[in-house]
C-alpha cells in the first residue's frame, strides 16, 4: 500500500537517503527542511518524481499536513553545527518534537524520532543498553544537543502515555556514508577529505577515544523496520554497528585505503567528548530481526569513492 510519509530534515545526509529509499519502496514522500545543514542538492534528483514534494519549513514552527507516517530527523547532528547556535538547537529538538507530536496526534500518524547515542553522554556502562540512563553534563557545550534529544524522548513517551500517540524512538549511533557534507565537521568526513587532499589529519586528543561507526544503508533499513513494527513497540531501540574502533584506528584505516601521504596532528580534545561508545543491539536483533551488514572497511571504501567524485568537481 502506498503510504504518505513526511520526513523532517529530509534534505540532510540521512534524511535525503531515507526519502530516496521510501520513494523506491513505492511511497509518497514529503521532505521538509530549513536547509540549515542540509542542501537542496541532496534531493534535487528526486524532484522529477511525481510522488516527491520538497517544502522549506522550520520545525520550530507548527506545520499541518495529512500523512500516515512521520520520520522526525530535523536537527543539526555535527558538534560544530549544533554548537553554532545552541539555543536554536534546543528549540529545534524540543519545539520540533512538540510540533510534530501535535501533528501526529491530530492526524493519528505514526511518528519516529531520530534520537541519538548522545543520550548516554560519556557512558559509564559499556556497551550501552537501552536501559542505561546515561551520563550527560546538563550545562556543558554538548548539552544543547544531548539534553534537547533527551527532552524530545521524554515528550515522545508522554504523548504516547497521555494521548496514545503511536511513537518509535530510535537511538542512532555514529553514522557515516555518501552525502555527508564535506565540511560537516564529523570525524569520518573530516578524515576522508583531509586524506584525499593529503592534508594533516586532525586528531582531537590522543585518538584513544572510541566510536562505533554504522554505514548509512544499515541505519535506514533499521529505521524502516522500526517504523513498521506494531503499535506496542515504542522503543527506545539502539541502531548502530557494534564494531568499535579508536579514532586513531579510524585515521590509520582511512590513510591506508586512500593511499594518502597525510600525517596525523594532535589537537585538544573538545570538552565533554565521550571516551567510548558501543551499542548493545540485542533488542534490535530480537524485535526487528535487524543487524548491520556493512563493516567499516566496506563502508569506508564506498564513502571514499563518493568524496573522490565530489572533490573532483
Ligand atoms: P544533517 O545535519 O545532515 O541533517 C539534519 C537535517 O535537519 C538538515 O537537512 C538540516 O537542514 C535540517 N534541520 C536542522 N534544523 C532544522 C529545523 N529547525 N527545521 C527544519 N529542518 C532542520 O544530519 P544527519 O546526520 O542526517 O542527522 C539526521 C538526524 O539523525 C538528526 O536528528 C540527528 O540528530 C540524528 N542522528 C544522526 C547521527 C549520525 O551519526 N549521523 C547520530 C545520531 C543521531
Ligand atoms: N574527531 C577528531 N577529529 C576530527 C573530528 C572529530 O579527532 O576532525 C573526534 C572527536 O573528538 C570525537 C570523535 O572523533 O572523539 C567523533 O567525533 P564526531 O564529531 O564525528 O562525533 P561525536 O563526537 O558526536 O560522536
Amino acid at each position: 500500500m502506498r503510504k504518505k510519509i513526511l520526513v523532517t530534515g529530509g534534505a540532510g545526509f540521512i534524511g535525503s537517503q531515507l526519502c530516496e529509499r521510501l520513494l523506491n519502496d513505492g511511497h509518497e514522500v514529503i521532505c521538509l527542511d530549513n536547509y540549515f545543514t542540509g542542501q537542496k542538492q541532496n534531493v534535487v534528483h528526486l524532484l522529477d518524481n511525481p510522488y516527491f514534494e520538497l517544502i522549506r519549513h522550520d520545525v520550530t514552527m507548527p506545520f499541518f499536513i495529512e500523512v500516515d507516517e512521520i520520520y522526525n530527523l530535523a536537527c543539526p547532528a555535527s558538534p560544530i553545527h549544533y554548537q553554532y547556535n545552541p539555543i536554536k538547537t534546543i528549540k529545534t529538538s524540543v519545539m520540533g518534537a512538540v510540533n510534530m507530536l501535535g501533528l501526529a496526534k491530530r492526524i493519528n500518524a505514526k511518528i519516529l524520532q531520530a534520537s541519538t547515542s548522545e543520550v548516554y553522554g560519556d557512558p559509564q556502562v559499556h556497551p550501552q543498553t537501552e536501559e542505561y540512563w546515561g551520563n550527560v553534563n546538563p550545562i556543558g557545550p554538548r548539552a544543547c544537543y544531548d539534553e534537547g534529544k533527551r527532552c524530545a524522548e521524554a515528550l515522545f513517551m508522554n504523548y504516547h502515555r497521555q494521548n496514545d500517540v503511536r511513537i518509535k524512538i530510535m537511538r542512532i549511533f555514529n553514522t557515516y556514508g555518501p552525502k555527508m557534507h564535506p565540511n560537516d565537521g564529523r570525524v569520518v568526513s573530516n578524515f576522508i577529505v583531509q586524506a584525499l587532499k593529503n592534508e594533516d589529519i586532525t586528531m582531537y586528543g590522543d585518538g584513544n577515544q572510541t566510536r562505533s561507526f554504522q554505514y548509512v544503508d544499515d541505519l535506514i533499513e533499521g529505521a524502516i523496520r522500526l517504523m513498521n513494527t506494531g503499535d506496542e513497540i515504542t522503543g527506545p531501540i539502539n541502531i548502530g554497528n557494534p564494531g568499535e574502533f579508536t579514532i586513531r584506528e579510524l585515521a590509520e584505516k582511512i590513510i591506508q585505503l586512500t593511499g594518502s601521504s597525510s600525517k596525523m596532528i594532535f589537537m585538544p580534545l573538545p570538552a565533554d567528548d565521550p571516551m567510548q561508545r558501543q551499542p548493545d543491539i540485542a533488542k534490535a536483533r530480537e524485535i526487528l530481526g535487524w543487524e548491520p551488514k556493512i563493516d567499516l572497511n566496506e563502508g569506508l571504501i564506498k564513502t571514499i569513492a563518493y568524496f573522490e567524485s565530489i572533490l573532483k568537481n
